[in-house]
Protein backbone atom coordinates (compact mmCIF):
# COMPACT_ATOMS: atom_id res chain seq x y z
CA UNK A 1 0.00 0.00 0.00
CA UNK A 2 1.13 3.49 -0.91
CA UNK A 3 1.93 5.96 2.48
CA UNK A 4 2.72 9.59 2.35
CA UNK A 5 6.30 9.90 4.30
CA UNK A 6 7.77 13.41 5.94
CA UNK A 7 11.23 13.45 4.02
CA UNK A 8 14.52 12.32 6.31
CA UNK A 9 15.65 16.03 6.82
CA UNK A 10 12.22 17.34 7.51
CA UNK A 11 11.86 19.06 4.02
CA UNK A 12 9.11 18.10 1.70
CA UNK A 13 7.20 14.98 1.37
CA UNK A 14 7.66 11.46 -0.70
CA UNK A 15 5.50 8.31 -1.58
CA UNK A 16 6.34 5.36 -0.52
CA UNK A 17 4.96 1.83 -0.51
CA UNK A 18 5.04 -0.43 1.95
CA UNK A 19 4.85 -3.76 0.03
CA UNK A 20 7.12 -4.65 -2.87
CA UNK A 21 5.98 -4.13 -6.28
CA UNK A 22 6.30 -6.38 -8.78
CA UNK A 23 7.66 -4.21 -12.29
CA UNK A 24 5.02 -4.32 -14.61
CA UNK A 25 2.69 -4.17 -12.22
CA UNK A 26 -0.53 -1.35 -12.24
CA UNK A 27 -0.10 -0.85 -8.61
CA UNK A 28 -2.46 1.93 -8.27
CA UNK A 29 -5.83 3.35 -9.68
CA UNK A 30 -5.95 7.42 -10.05
CA UNK A 31 -9.40 7.69 -8.83
CA UNK A 32 -9.83 10.37 -6.12
CA UNK A 33 -9.14 13.00 -7.97
CA UNK A 34 -10.71 16.51 -9.06
CA UNK A 35 -9.82 18.50 -12.33
CA UNK A 36 -7.52 21.54 -11.45
CA UNK A 37 -8.82 24.51 -12.43
CA UNK A 38 -5.12 25.91 -13.21
CA UNK A 39 -1.61 23.64 -13.38
CA UNK A 40 -0.07 24.03 -10.41
CA UNK A 41 3.07 23.00 -8.31
CA UNK A 42 1.18 19.09 -7.86
CA UNK A 43 -1.26 18.90 -10.51
CA UNK A 44 -0.59 16.28 -13.51
CA UNK A 45 -1.39 16.39 -16.73
CA UNK A 46 -3.74 14.46 -18.42
CA UNK A 47 -4.41 15.79 -21.77
CA UNK A 48 -3.68 18.75 -23.52
CA UNK A 49 -5.51 20.72 -21.49
CA UNK A 50 -6.35 18.74 -18.73
CA UNK A 51 -5.01 18.67 -15.11
CA UNK A 52 -5.83 16.98 -12.19
CA UNK A 53 -4.89 16.90 -8.61
CA UNK A 54 -4.97 13.77 -6.17
CA UNK A 55 -3.55 13.06 -2.59
CA UNK A 56 -0.68 10.39 -3.97
CA UNK A 57 -0.02 12.06 -7.26
CA UNK A 58 0.69 15.37 -5.29
CA UNK A 59 3.76 13.90 -3.53
CA UNK A 60 4.79 11.35 -6.20
CA UNK A 61 8.38 13.05 -6.79
CA UNK A 62 10.15 13.97 -9.96
CA UNK A 63 13.19 11.74 -10.72
CA UNK A 64 15.39 11.61 -14.06
CA UNK A 65 15.77 7.84 -13.38
CA UNK A 66 12.07 7.02 -12.17
CA UNK A 67 10.46 4.14 -11.43
CA UNK A 68 6.96 4.52 -11.81
CA UNK A 69 5.21 5.64 -14.93
CA UNK A 70 1.93 7.85 -14.70
CA UNK A 71 -0.55 6.38 -17.47
CA UNK A 72 -2.66 9.44 -18.03
CA UNK A 73 -5.07 7.27 -20.37
CA UNK A 74 -5.92 4.27 -17.87
CA UNK A 75 -5.10 6.88 -14.93
CA UNK A 76 -2.93 4.12 -13.40
CA UNK A 77 0.62 3.79 -11.67
CA UNK A 78 2.88 1.43 -12.96
CA UNK A 79 6.44 0.35 -12.07
CA UNK A 80 9.07 0.17 -14.30
CA UNK A 81 11.47 -1.28 -12.22
CA UNK A 82 10.91 -3.85 -9.10
CA UNK A 83 10.76 -1.67 -6.38
CA UNK A 84 11.44 -2.50 -2.83
CA UNK A 85 9.32 -1.33 0.19
CA UNK A 86 10.69 1.53 2.13
CA UNK A 87 12.03 3.02 -1.56
CA UNK A 88 10.70 6.64 -3.11
CA UNK A 89 8.62 6.36 -5.63
CA UNK A 90 9.20 8.73 -8.36
CA UNK A 91 7.87 9.39 -11.91
CA UNK A 92 9.49 11.92 -14.67
CA UNK A 93 7.82 14.87 -14.89
CA UNK A 94 7.72 15.84 -18.34
CA UNK A 95 5.94 12.45 -19.18
CA UNK A 96 2.95 13.87 -18.43
CA UNK A 97 3.98 18.31 -18.62
CA UNK A 98 4.42 20.16 -21.29
CA UNK A 99 5.20 23.42 -19.66
CA UNK A 100 5.21 23.76 -15.61
CA UNK A 101 3.71 26.23 -13.94
CA UNK A 102 6.81 26.01 -11.58
CA UNK A 103 9.79 24.99 -13.15
CA UNK A 104 13.47 24.03 -10.65
CA UNK A 105 16.21 22.27 -10.63
CA UNK A 106 16.41 18.48 -10.20
CA UNK A 107 18.88 17.40 -7.41
CA UNK A 108 17.85 13.52 -8.40
CA UNK A 109 21.75 12.88 -8.50
CA UNK A 110 21.09 10.13 -11.63
CA UNK A 111 23.59 10.11 -13.66
CA UNK A 112 21.21 10.86 -16.78
CA UNK A 113 19.86 14.13 -14.85
CA UNK A 114 18.64 16.26 -16.83
CA UNK A 115 19.40 19.56 -14.65
CA UNK A 116 16.24 22.52 -14.85
CA UNK A 117 12.67 20.57 -15.09
CA UNK A 118 10.04 22.70 -16.91
CA UNK A 119 7.86 20.56 -19.00
CA UNK A 120 8.61 18.88 -22.29
CA UNK A 121 8.04 21.31 -24.18
CA UNK A 122 11.85 22.78 -22.89
CA UNK A 123 13.24 19.20 -23.96
CA UNK A 124 15.24 17.73 -27.22
CA UNK A 125 13.47 14.95 -28.96
CA UNK A 126 16.58 12.33 -28.00
CA UNK A 127 16.11 12.97 -24.93
CA UNK A 128 12.22 13.15 -24.55
CA UNK A 129 12.98 9.61 -26.09
CA UNK A 130 14.87 7.79 -23.80
CA UNK A 131 11.19 8.06 -21.33
CA UNK A 132 7.69 6.92 -21.45
CA UNK A 133 5.78 9.88 -22.56
CA UNK A 134 2.06 9.96 -22.67
CA UNK A 135 0.20 10.47 -25.84
CA UNK A 136 -0.98 14.49 -25.25
CA UNK A 137 3.15 14.94 -24.69
CA UNK A 138 3.95 13.27 -28.32
CA UNK A 139 1.32 14.88 -29.44
CA UNK A 140 2.46 18.45 -28.27
CA UNK A 141 6.30 17.38 -28.98
CA UNK A 142 5.08 16.84 -32.59
CA UNK A 143 3.35 20.01 -33.14
CA UNK A 144 6.06 22.10 -31.81
CA UNK A 145 8.95 20.65 -34.13
CA UNK A 146 6.24 21.04 -36.85
CA UNK A 147 5.91 24.51 -35.77
CA UNK A 148 9.44 25.08 -35.50
CA UNK A 149 10.62 23.55 -39.12
CA UNK A 150 7.50 26.21 -40.30
CA UNK A 151 9.68 28.70 -38.56
CA UNK A 152 13.00 28.12 -39.77
CA UNK A 153 11.74 28.00 -43.32
CA UNK A 154 10.07 31.60 -43.00
CA UNK A 155 13.18 32.63 -41.78
CA UNK A 156 15.26 31.00 -44.13
ZN1 LIG B 1 17.38 14.76 -12.20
Amino acid sequence: MLIVQTAADGKGKRLTTTQPIQRGAAFHTIANYRFADERTYTSVQIDSDESIEEHFLAHLNHSCNPNVIIDATSLELRAIRDIQPGEDLTFFYPSTEWAMAEPFTCLCGTANCIGTISGARDLPLNVLGRYFINRHIGGAALEHLVGKGIEAQVSA
